[in-house]
């Protein structure tokens, strides 16, 4: 019986004909730059998302810490959220490994950060501080699309700060498919981009890091350093390039469905959907804990999967269909209904 796996959309299996790319796929040793289907992975993603250049890396966090050990020297700050990927689930690499210290600051409630309080936060220079080198925004951020307008501000406050700004973007197609902009639009802001293919992409490894030539090639060093130096990589590049082809617009249809779930649920007495609806792919609401785990072990029973906890996300993907969204409401509300 099928799994709906409601976790993440990192949990999406590689669909047969992805499979077929990657078998048939052209390969070589990268690290020799010799894989010709990374070179076409690596152009096609700075074309589409028109930076100079790409490197193709084993993970979005790889992607992102490289991408900080490119842009900041040892001694430098970078600004980024406190709920952030790269900030909090991210083992701490860019303080660790790059010597990068970070400041983080509460995001506000549409996952932007209130370029006033990051403007407080920049140091002056002085011996006693770090050096503000870096602000670093999350786009989607839990599900939510930064607004056209906010990309635009944070683009002239960064020129106007000195400080470079990077995007972990690694859901940045969902951002674009459900803002209906090209992604380029949203990158053009941008000094660099981090962009996940393991996602709602449903690749099965790999994230791309954009920008510059000359920081890529700074990157790629840095790659080296920390074991992302992938030998015949063209087998997952692949995936990545059938998932640019045919895996962006059908985001649209995970949005659909969270939405519908969102829907469904709301309809539920013991459910509030945070902000009254889907963002993206995604939807949260609160429970206890222990009605969660309870809901948890119950969905289970029908191959059902979600993560308990007090916050509930649920993540849509292209392995859940508009069918199982409606199994899945059907579940939940038994579960509930049984509980009156
Ligand atoms: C998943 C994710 C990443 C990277 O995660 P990996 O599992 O290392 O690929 C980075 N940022 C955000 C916002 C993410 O959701």
């Amino acid at each position: 019986m099928k799994i709906i796996d409601l976790r993440s959309d990192t949990v999406t299996r590689p669909s047969e004909p992805m499979r077929q790319a990657m078998a048939t796929a052209e390969v070589g040793d990268d690290v020799y730059r010799d894989d010709p289907t990374v070179i076409t992975l690596e152009e096609t993603c700075a074309e589409r998302l028109g930076f100079e250049s790409t490197i193709f890396t084993s993970s979005g966090t790889q992607a992102n810490l490289i991408a900080l050990m490119s842009h900041c020297g040892r001694g430098d700050e970078y600004i980024v959220g406190q709920l952030a990927h790269t900030y909090k689930y991210e083992a701490g690499g860019a303080a660790v490994l790059g010597s990068i210290q970070p400041q983080p600051i509460e995001f506000e409630a549409d996952s932007t950060l209130d370029l006033q309080k990051v403007a407080a936060k920049i140091k002056p220079d002085d011996i006693h501080f770090a050096r503000t080198r870096l602000l670093c925004l999350e786009n989607t951020q839990n599900g939510r699309i930064l607004p056209a307008d906010y990309l635009q501000e944070a683009a002239s406050f960064a020129r106007d700060k000195n400080l470079v700004l990077h995007l972990d973007g690694a859901r940045l197609f969902n951002a674009a498919v459900g803002q209906n902009v090209a992604a380029g639009d949203i990158t053009k802001h941008f000094d660099s981009t981090a962009v996940c293919l393991s996602k709602g992409l449903g690749c099965p490894v790999g994230s791309l890091l954009c920008g510059t030539q000359s920081f890529i090639e700074e990157a790629r060093k840095w790659r080296k350093m920390v074991g992302g130096g992938m030998r015949q990589a063209g087998i997952l590049a692949a995936a990545g390039l059938y998932a640019l082809e045919h895996n962006i617009d059908r985001l649209a249809t995970d949005h659909e469905n969270a939405s519908h779930l969102a829907e469904g649920l709301g309809k539920i007495d013991a459910i509030e959907i945070e902000g009254g609806k889907a963002h993206t792919n995604m939807l949260f609401f609160e429970m206890d804990e222990a009605t969660a785990s309870e809901l948890a072990l119950f969905l289970q029973k029908s191959n059902i999967l979600m993560s308990p906890g007090k916050t509930i996300r649920l993540v849509t993907h292209i392995d859940i269909t508009e069918d199982d969204v409606e199994l899945i409401i059907e579940k939940i509300n038994s579960f509930f209904s049984a509980r009156k």
